[in-house]
C-alpha cells in the first residue's frame, strides 16, 4: 500500500460514523409499477457523486487499468457487505484505482453511459477534489480529462456540469484548496462549489470565509446538511454560508418555520432515499427501525418545498435514479406530484433561466 493511500484510508476512517442498515429486506417489498409516463421522462440528476457510482464490472476495468485482475466472484463479494465497515472497505478499495486523470475519464463515460439508459439528459456530477488533493492528485488534470470524456455525450443528449466537493471534516483551509482548484480550472462546466463529509465534524461558521471566496468567483454554493444533523444546519448553511441547495435535507421535517423559509426562499432540498435508509441517516431522523415507508419525501413535497430526488452514491448503494422514483411511488407519490419533482430537476440546476426553460419546454 503506497503512502498517499495509507492517508487516505486514514482519512476515510472519520468520514463514516453512523450506524447503517444494509439488509435489503428492509426496502418496500412488492411496490405497485412506477407508470411509464414518469420512467419516459426525460432528467436531471442534481446529487451525484462520481466516485460513488463505480459498479462492480468497473471496478475490475480499473483494476485492469492499473495491471490487476479481479475476478468476478471477488467483486462481487466485496460489493456484497454485510455492514458499515465492509462498506467502506470497499469504498477505499475501489477508489484506489482511480488513479492517473484517464481512469477518472474512463469512469465518467461509463457514467454518462448508465445515466443516458435512464433517460437522464442534465447532471451535476459532484467530482471529491478534496480526496484528489489527499491522495496527491493534480484536479485540473483528472478534470480535463474526464471533460474531455463526457463532452461527445452532449450530441447524444446528456449534459454535463461539475460541482467540485470538498470534505468538510478535512477543516476550512482544504476546502478553501478546492475553491482555489474550481477558480484554477477556468471551466464554465465547473458551476458549483459543495461541502460533503461528517456534518457534526465543525461548526458551519468554519466556513464563511470559503463560501464567501466561492460567491466572488461567481460559483453557486451548496452543502450536505441535515443529512443526520439536525435542522439547525440546514438554517445554518442557508444563513451563514448562503447555501442555494441542500444535499439531503430531511432534518427539516423537524422544523415547520425552517420548512417555511425553505419553501419561500425557494431552497432545494436533494433527496437521496435509499441512501438515508444505507447510511442510517433516516434511522436517526425518524427513528430506530425506520424503513423506506417513513421516509419524509412525502411530505417534503407536499409541503411546497423544492425537492429533487437523485441517488448519491448509486453503484455503492445498489440503487439508480430510476428505483428512486419506484420507491416513492410506492411511499404514496402520486404521478402529478412526480412530475413536479421531475420538471424541479431542472429548475434546480445550475443553469441559465433560457438553458432551464428549454428543458422545461420540451414535450412531456
Ligand atoms: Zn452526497
Amino acid at each position: 500500500m503506497d503512502q498517499c493511500r495509507t492517508a487516505t484510508t486514514a482519512a476515510l476512517e472519520t468520514a463514516r460514523y453512523y450506524e447503517p442498515r444494509w439488509p435489503d429486506n428492509i426496502l418496500l417489498v412488492n411496490p405497485p409499477k412506477l407508470p411509464a409516463s414518469i420512467a419516459a421522462l426525460p432528467k436531471a440528476e442534481l446529487h451525484l457523486h462520481l466516485e460513488g457510482s463505480i459498479r462492480p464490472a468497473m471496478a475490475q476495468a480499473l483494476a485492469k487499468r492499473c495491471g490487476v485482475e479481479i475476478s468476478t466472484e471477488e467483486v462481487l463479494r466485496r460489493y456484497t457487505y454485510r455492514d458499515f465497515t465492509e462498506f467502506i472497505e470497499t469504498f477505499k478499495w475501489v477508489t484506489s484505482y482511480l488513479r492517473k486523470p484517464e481512469d477518472f475519464g474512463f469512469l465518467a463515460a461509463d457514467v454518462c453511459e448508465q445515466l443516458l439508459l435512464q433517460n437522464v439528459v442534465y447532471t451535476e456530477f459532484t467530482l471529491s477534489v478534496g480526496i484528489m488533493l489527499l491522495r496527491g492528485q493534480d484536479p485540473q488534470r483528472n478534470f480535463e480529462a474526464m471533460l474531455a470524456a463526457t463532452q461527445p455525450f452532449e450530441a447524444r443528449g446528456l449534459r454535463v456540469n461539475w460541482i467540485f466537493d470538498a470534505v468538510r471534516q478535512f477543516g476550512p483551509e482544504a476546502a478553501m484548496d478546492v475553491v482555489g482548484w474550481a477558480h484554477k480550472c477556468k471551466s464554465p462546466r465547473i458551476v458549483a462549489f459543495g461541502i460533503g463529509g461528517d456534518e457534526l465534524s465543525l461548526p458551519t461558521k468554519a466556513f464563511e470565509a470559503v463560501y464567501r471566496r466561492v460567491g466572488e468567483y461567481g460559483m453557486h454554493r451548496l452543502i450536505h446538511a441535515g443529512e443526520i444533523g439536525g435542522p439547525e444546519k440546514i438554517r445554518e448553511a442557508v444563513e451563514m454560508l448562503g447555501a442555494e441547495r441542500i444535499g439531503h435535507g430531511i432534518g427539516a421535517i423537524h422544523d415547520e418555520s425552517l420548512m417555511d423559509m425553505l419553501k419561500e426562499r425557494g431552497i432545494t432540498l436533494e433527496i437521496c432515499p435509499v441512501s438515508n435508509l444505507r447510511t442510517g441517516a433516516l434511522e436517526i431522523q425518524r427513528g430506530k427501525g425506520a424503513t423506506l415507508s417513513s421516509h419524509p419525501f412525502p411530505q417534503l413535497v407536499r409541503r411546497g418545498i423544492p425537492v429533487v430526488l437523485s441517488t448519491d452514491d448509486p453503484a455503492m448503494f445498489h440503487t439508480t435514479l430510476l428505483e428512486e422514483y419506484q420507491h416513492v411511488y410506492a411511499m404514496g407519490v402520486k404521478e402529478k406530484e412526480l412530475k413536479r419533482v421531475i420538471a424541479q430537476g431542472f429548475q434546480s440546476a445550475f443553469l441559465s433561466a433560457e438553458e432551464k426553460s428549454s428543458y422545461l419546454k420540451q414535450p412531456a
